[in-house]
Order: structure tokens, then sequence, then C-alpha cells
């Protein structure tokens, strides 16, 4: 018999503009009827249908959204492996461009409980260090899997869905801008081209020495001298990313866009594992962003709403 996403995936190759996403959620994600996958398809069903978003999900995930209803009859739910079975690793390979031209998947969707042990697998942790090398976002909360459906829609020109205004009221928000010395330049620079979004935050903070390159930024772009564009914390390594997942903890601050140097040992590893699972703490209050190229596409997208 034909493994059922060989079918599914033959149905929509006639597509070629289709998205292609992997898909998977922790077990507290999928399994009360309110839990975060179920109140993502709530949002994000019809953005799903209009975009033809192939969801690649592993087994008992996928087992849940069938059982849910929520993409009844939609062809492009494609069942990957049970995670036991290797279904987390496949989709680590799929978001890296293969020799003989398979297209990669557009990014990955992986809804984490920071405290289920497997999700600081291995496999796990590879997914999100090969999206940031392959520049396709890696999404871990639900607010950033509402988000990014939004993203996705708003860049191929659909009108933006009202029922999302709420994630969308910025002069409500706090952004944190970090970035590792490496990448710094970058976020100077994504800085620079998205400078009325990002000045559209109710507030902004960041780790000490990006906070004051953005400073710097801001000045140079007229913004009155005796104002801080950004707040700067501490150094990372020195404490400044506890101390933003706090605020985030707090739900103080909504949005971490963090260029995270994937190539480099991190001396302060620990603190950079803590900001992150500090937004999945509050999945559904806060997303992250993890490379200058998903950044940007962010910024186009959400322009559009000025
Ligand atoms: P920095 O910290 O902005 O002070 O360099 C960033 C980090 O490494 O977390």
């Amino acid at each position: 018999m034909k493994p059922q996403h060989v079918v599914a995936v033959s149905l929509l190759r006639s597509d070629l503009m289709a998205l292609r996403f992997g898909l998977a959620a922790n077990q507290l994600h999928h399994t009360a009827p309110d839990a975060a996958l179920f109140q993502w398809l709530r949002r994000s069903a019809n953005g799903i249908r209009e975009l033809g978003l192939e969801l690649y999900t592993v087994g008992r995930t996928c087992n849940a959204i069938e059982a849910s209803g929520l993409l009844k009859g939609y062809p492009g739910l494609i069942r990957y492996p049970y995670g036991r079975e290797g279904g987390l690793m496949k989709l680590v390979a799929r978001v890296t461009e293969y020799p003989d031209g398979t297209p990669p998947f557009d990014g990955a969707i992986y809804l984490i409980d920071p405290v289920d042990p497997s999700s600081i697998f291995p496999e796990a942790l590879a997914l999100k260090r090969q999206c940031i090398t392959h520049g396709r976002p890696f999404i871990s909360t639900l607010m950033g899997a509402i988000e990014w459906v939004e993203v996705e829609r708003l860049l191929r020109g659909f009108q933006p869905d009202a029922s999302l205004a709420p994630y969308f009221e910025f002069d409500q928000q706090c952004v944190a801008l970090i970035a590792h010395d490496a990448l710094k330049e970058q976020m100077v620079a994504f800085a620079d081209k998205h400078f009325a979004l990002l000045s559209k935050f109710a507030s902004r903070v960041a780790t000490g020495t990006t906070g004051s390159k953005l400073n710097e930024l801001a000045w140079s772009k007229g913004w009155p001298a005796d104002q801080q564009w950004v707040t700067p914390y501490l150094s990372g390594p020195l404490g400044g990313d506890a101390q933003i997942a706090e605020l985030i903890l707090e739900q103080n601050c909504q949005r971490v866009i963090f260029f995270e140097d994937p190539h480099v040992a991190r001396q302060h590893e620990a603190d950079i594992q803590l900001l992150e699972r500090a937004v999945r703490v509050v999945t559904a209050e806060a997303a992250c962003i993890a490379s200058p190229a998903v950044a940007d596409r962010w910024g186009q997208a959400l322009s559009r709403l000025l």
C-alpha cells in the first residue's frame, strides 16, 4: 500500500507555489480540546486552506488533527511517521536543500511544551538549528503559528484577517532585539530597513551591546538625542537574556527577534535556551524569530498593516 503522504503530495504537485511546513506538537499541546494545536487551527484553518499550505505532520499530531475535524477533507494534511519512528528526525532533513532538487520545507511549526523531555531531544534542537541555518521560520509557540500563517497571507497579497487584529496592536506591545556578535551588523540593517514598523511598538528592549548599536542607528536617523530608541539590558552573557526572559514571563514583552549564530559554540548557551523556553511558557502570548531572513519576511509582511 502506498504511504498516505506520497498520495497527498502527488495530488498537490501541480501547485508549484505551494508552501510546505513541517508540523509537530508536544503532547500537552494536542490533548485537551483547548490545547494550543486546536486553538491554532481554529484561528488559522481558513488561512491554511487559502494558502494551500502543505502540513507534513508527525504521527500523533496528525492523529489529533484528524480526530478534531478541524482540517476535514483538506488534502494538504500529510502524515509523517510517529516520533518514535523518526518523524521529527525526517522533518529536520526536509528543511534543507537536497542535491536532487526536492523542494525543501519552507519552515517548521513545532509547538513546544518546555517541560516535555522530548522538546530537548537532539532532533528537536537540530530542527531549530537547521531552520536557522537555512533561513526558514522555526515556530514554537501558538502566537507564532497564528502570526506566521497571517505573514504568509499578507506576503501573497491577501487582505488582513480582521479577527487577528489584536495580535498586531504594536502600540500595546514590546519587542526584544538581540543579536550574536557575527550578526550584529545584520540586526542593525534589519532595524534600519524596518525602522518605521519597529518604532510603532510601545517599547523596545535589547541585550546590552546590541542595544547600544541600535540606539546609535536610531540617533543617526534623527531619533531625539535625549531619548533611547531601545532600552538596553545587560549584555547576553552577563544576564541580559535572562532579564528579557523575565519580561516575557511577566507578559511585558510579546516578541523576540533574536539573530542566533548557529555556527559557534556559545559560552552562554544555557541563557539562550532559557530565553527561548520562556517564550514557550507563555505560548499564546509571545513569538520568537531567530534569523535575519525570517525577520525580513516578517517585517515586509507586517509593514503592510501600518
Ligand atoms: P549582547 O548580547 O547584545 O550584549 O552582545 C547578545 C547575546 O549574546 O545574547
